[in-house]
């Protein structure tokens, strides 16, 4: 036979070179299900739903359209249960003259290949996951020389370069390039989230529920209701109904938190743009598309965008350029434990309760939430960056880890220090409070600091600053909150300091 082409779980697209380019009477295209990928950390049990139902429906699209398929569900009795595995039983059994695979997204599984390359007879190629807007190549000349890896300026070469959001003569499309400040809204009362596309599920999807059920009975999070796009043609009807009627709203309350609405006015459109069910760029032209026909406003869809064509490519570049050093970096040296809540959700403080259970529900929260709750309250509380990024990594159906470990290590956790981000994303409880409605549902008040039902994020927020006084102290974005923590007197400033190491027993203790 000819080639053998690796298609893993994160990699279905027909555009994909190792796609493209096989040849129908010679290759065999092989995806398998393993357990050592299922289980090398506590996936979301829709998460692991989502991507084998999306594999097995790609792999009968790959059919139809007259490809031979080896396809190794997790149940086949002769799965090797991991991917080196399941390459040399197919190699023992098919005899290709190479072997091809698209790049992975986690170098872990990059460097699995690179040392499979000198175990097979014959040549194995690794092909450039050309998904994506900025090739490894590209990023590293416009990282180079940096000091400081800004995403503002990456955005703005990305918008020059691929033409979005911008006028005829190169300046921005309304004249300004970032219109963040416009999206920062607290909630308005009545705030909630329009309903959402849910599809059939057909009789694959309903065959991976039950092997899901039945093969992960401990698994993290609720299984059904199973709402996910798990074709080409789903995510693109997901993709027009967002644009048609929830992104016009998607700027204004980009920030805002809600109780019960774990979804508001975001895309959900993560899972499949990482799994390769949509392109960057068909998104980026259709939200710009809905602007330029007077259907949506601009600091939507630049706000929209700035996500997909700046931020996405950006934590990419950043991820394989610092890997696998990245891995262990921990700047801050945060070596708490990860609290048992996060995986039982068992906790007074409402905002963190409501993040736990849209994670276990819907293995999803939103951005917000990730970043300025679970992850701020990781931040503030010194959790161990390795731990909270296995907690991400399991828990929502969009993580990989090429966009999972710098948004927690760097962006959440400060932990790359400051690679990422200029300063840490650290807050306390009055930022949740202005952003969300979660306060007035919670055993502890925002407006205290110590004593009985003080906000465990004040006194944290305050330990936090003046801990780190030596690295943020300097940190020209941060003069303002110093010179508050100085006006305290030191009286003050001890009582916050004490009550937050209560609060840590209290969280060691699982009573917080
Ligand atoms: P929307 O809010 O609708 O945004 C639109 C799209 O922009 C998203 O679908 C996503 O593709 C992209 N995007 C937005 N923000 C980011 C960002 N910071 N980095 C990269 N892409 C972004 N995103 C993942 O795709 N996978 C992850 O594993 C992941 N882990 C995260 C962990 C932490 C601690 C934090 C703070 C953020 C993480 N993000 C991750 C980024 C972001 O939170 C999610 O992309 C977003 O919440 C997905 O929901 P959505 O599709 O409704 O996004
Ligand atoms: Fe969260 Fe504090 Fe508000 Fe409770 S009071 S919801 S812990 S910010």
């Amino acid at each position: 036979m000819g080639a053998l082409r690796i298609i893993l779980l994160d990699h279905l697209s027909a555009r994909l070179e190792i796609v493209a380019e096989a040849e129908k009477a010679r290759d065999v295209f092989l995806v398998a299900e393993v357990m050592a990928e299922a289980t090398n950390v506590r996936h979301h049990v829709k998460k692991l739903a989502f991507g084998y139902a999306a594999a097995r429906h790609f792999a009968e699209a790959l059919r139809a359209a007259g490809f031979r398929v080896r396809y190794v569900t997790l149940d086949d009795a002769d799965n090797a249960q991991t991917l080196d595995g399941e390459v040399l039983r197919a190699m023992a059994e098919l005899s290709p003259d190479r072997v091809l695979v698209t790049e992975p997204g986690a170098w872990r599984l990059r460097e699995g290949f690179e040392a499979l390359k000198l175990a097979l007879p014959v040549p194995l190629e690794i092909l450039p996951d050309t998904r994506f807007l900025c090739s490894h190549t590209e990023f590293d000349a416009w990282a180079e020389d940096r000091r400081d890896l800004r995403m503002e300026y990456f955005y703005r070469e990305m918008r020059r370069r691929h033409g979005v959001l911008l006028e005829m003569d190169g300046t921005p499309t309304g004249g300004r390039w970032n219109l963040d400040a416009e999206n920062r809204k607290p909630p308005k009362a009545g705030l909630d989230s329009p309903p959402r596309r849910s599809f059939r599920k057909d009789a694959i999807t309903l065959d991976v529920l039950e092997m899901v059920r039945r093969r992960f009975p401990d698994g993290y999070g609720r299984l059904e209701p199973f709402h996910f796009a798990v074709t080409r043609r789903q995510a693109l009807v997901e993709l027009e109904h967002f644009v048609t009627h929830i992104l016009p709203g998607f700027g204004d309350y980009q920030d805002a938190m809600v109780r019960g609405e774990a979804y508001l006015r975001h895309s959900l459109l993560a899972p499949y743009l990482n799994a390769g069910l949509l392109y960057p760029l068909e998104i980026c032209h259709a939200a710009e598309a809905a602007f330029r026909a007077g259907k949506a406003p601009l600091n939507a869809v630049e706000g929209f965008i700035r996500q997909i064509l700046g931020w996405r490519e950006f934590v990419r570049g950043v991820y394989w350029r610092s890997m696998p050093g990245y891995l262990e970096q921990n700047a801050l040296a945060a070596h708490e434990p990860l609290p048992w809540f996060y995986w039982s959700g068992e906790t007074q403080m409402a905002c963190m309760r409501e993040a736990f259970v849209h994670t276990h529900e819907h293995a999803y929260s939103h951005h917000i939430q990730r970043l300025m709750v679970t992850g701020n309250f990781a931040l503030l509380a010194g959790l161990d960056p390795k731990a909270v990024h296995e907690w991400y990594l399991a828990v929502y159906a969009d993580a990989y880890e090429w966009v999972e470990l710098p948004n927690t290590l760097g962006m959440a956790l400060h932990a790359d220090g400051g690679l990422l981000a200029s300063k840490p994303y650290a807050a306390s409880g009055n930022y949740i409070n202005k952003m969300s409605n979660f306060c007035s549902g919670c055993a502890y008040d925002p407006k205290v600091s110590t004593g009985p039902g003080a906000c465990p994020f004040n006194a944290l927020y305050w330990d936090f600053l003046a801990r780190h006084r030596d690295r943020f102290g300097a940190n020209a974005r941060m003069p303002y909150v110093y010179a508050t923590w100085d006006k305290m007197g030191l009286d003050k400033q001890a009582a916050l300091r004490s009550q937050a190491q209560a609060h840590l027993i209290a969280m060691r203790a699982g009573t917080l």
